[in-house]
């Protein structure tokens, strides 16, 4: 007799730990992402800024997980879910497979939410993944290159301003890092320009920086952040973005225009359209930020052999942080091999809080930890420990350790390339629109799409079984 089959959806920390405790358990896993990598999303903003390169944070699921013979590692992106049929449909560059499955685990995560105005995207990525965080490389170094070309002093501090909207710890380390950049690393590289006037906006709508760190500890991580030189704008929306700025307005009425040419967006979270999917199927319900509500066990409401973890699920107010994608993932990895044995767990998913922390500069940080806080070197320190240790892999971690000590010591970034590509490419590929397909061997010219897509409909399309 086959054993059972988990498929687990997602190569991020709930996706990933979750396959790992399932390592002795007598089940076939089958690990389907989008992506060939496990993301480390917390140092996203250190690639951005050109102190760490993508390897050092997106080691390869497949190489993670090679010695674990019981999990198969397969790049694809889930387009249905049929649970019903226990089945997932998913495509990879041409290739579409049709996967069946004993146990579902969805670990999809989350993406950027603009709050109902998705056309902000275009001038002002969000940094959720490889290609963002590249993208905002290309866009931070590219607006200093413009500004040292222009002879046009409006457009010269235009292309210097840089805001960061959203000042939760994605936007506050990048913030601060963006200031850190122009005021120390590329200093002295220019002649027309001087990077230390650049200006560094951090706007938000709340009245403080990383409000679930308490008040002692937003006020710290305020006064930091405009020691540091940036300008921390608080009270205000964002109603408006386009190429040359955003408009926002202000608690008070109040509204105000900045020109602005780089603009990166750090304000909210929506799920995994994988959640609604679900949602439609079952009696299950989703949040407002479109997260599925599950059961005290992590499982779909009338489908038990169906967890929904991670960032995608809502349970207990619990927050969209790693330590709860991983406990969980690791929680549901019991549960299906308590099944599997026939002594299933029975108790509820407990998750247990290790405590949150924010980078500011280079060596200020914020740490809470139940009721200790920390400031400052101290708990700079705290963040770069725990840090090195989480990150996946002996390789990332001597690197890493490399790039931090160069621009801790010295003030150098060893990671500032950046390339056309990466800063055209998500708009070049939007403008394309749903005609393009790539594959593997390459697409064709964009003047012969619709010959392409002719062909591709008169192409067998049947998902292959696995
Ligand atoms: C910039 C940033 C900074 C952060 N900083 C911190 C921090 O300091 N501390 C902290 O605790 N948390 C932090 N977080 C949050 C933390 O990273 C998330 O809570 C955590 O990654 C959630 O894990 P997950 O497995 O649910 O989702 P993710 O890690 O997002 O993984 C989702 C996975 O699903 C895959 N996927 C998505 N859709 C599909 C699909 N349709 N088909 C196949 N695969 C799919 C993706 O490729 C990815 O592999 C940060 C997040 C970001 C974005």
């Amino acid at each position: 007799m086959s054993r059972p089959r988990v498929v687990i959806i997602g190569s991020g920390f709930g996706g990933l730990f979750s396959a790992k405790a399932l390592a002795d358990a007598d089940v076939d896993i089958i690990l389907v992402a989008k992506t060939t990598h496990h993301l480390f999303q917390p140092l996203l903003y250190q690639v951005a800024t050109g102190i760490l390169s993508p390897g050092e944070i997106a080691p390869p699921t497949r190489e993670i997980l090679k010695d674990q013979k019981n999990v198969t590692v397969l790049l694809s992106e889930v387009t249905a879910i049929d649970v019903e049929n226990k089945k997932v449909e998913a495509e990879a560059l041409g290739t579409v497979s049709s996967i069946s499955y004993d146990y579902l685990i969805v670990a999809a995560g989350a993406g950027q939410s603009y709050f109902g105005n998705d056309h902000f995207a275009v001038f002002a990525p969000g940094m959720k993944s490889i290609d963002d965080a590249l993208e905002l490389r290309a866009r931070i170094f590219g607006s200093l290159e413009v500004a040292e070309l222009t002879s046009d002093q409006e457009e010269r501090e235009r292309l210097m301003t840089f805001v960061v909207v959203g000042a939760g710890p994605t936007g506050v380390e990048m913030a601060g890092q963006i200031r850190e950049l122009t005021l120390h690393t590329v200093k002295d590289d220019y002649r027309r320009i001087d990077p230390r006037k650049a200006r560094v906006i951090l706007l938000d709508g709340a009245d403080r920086v990383l409000p679930p760190f308490g008040e002692h500890l937003s006020g710290k991580a305020k006064q930091t952040l405009e020691k540091l030189g940036v300008e921390v704008k608080l009270g205000g929306l964002v109603t408006d973005v386009d190429a040359n700025g955003l408009t926002v307005k202000y608690k008070d009425g109040t509204e105000e225009r900045i020109e602005a040419a780089c603009k990166v967006w750090a304000a909210g979270v929506q799920a995994s359209p994988l959640a609604k999917m679900i949602a439609d199927q079952t009696e299950a319900q989703i949040d407002r930020a479109g997260r599925l509500e599950v059961q005290p066990d992590c499982s779909v409401p009338g489908h038990p052999e169906v967890f929904v973890i991670g960032d995608m699920m809502s349970l207990d107010k619990l927050p969209g942080v790693a330590q709860v994608a991983i406990q969980s993932g690791q929680y549901v990895a019991k549960k299906i091999v308590g099944e599997v044995k026939g002594q299933p767990v029975v108790t509820p998913f407990k998750y247990f809080d290790k405590g949150s922390m924010a980078v500011i500069s280079k060596f200020g940080a914020v740490v809470k930890i139940g009721r200790i806080e920390m400031t400052g070197f101290v708990a700079w320190l705290a963040w770069l420990g725990l840090h090195l240790v989480t990150l996946t892999g002996f390789k990332a971690r001597i690197t890493t350790l490399a790039h931090w000590t160069i621009a801790f010591v010295s003030n150098a970034r060893s990671e500032r390339v950046t390339t056309r590509q990466q800063l055209v490419s998500r708009l070049a590929v939007k403008q394309l629109g749903d005609a393009y397909q790539p594959t593997i061997t390459g697409t064709l010219d964009p003047t012969v799409l619709d010959e392409r897509v002719d062909a591709r409909n008169r192409r067998d399309t049947r998902p292959q079984e696995i």
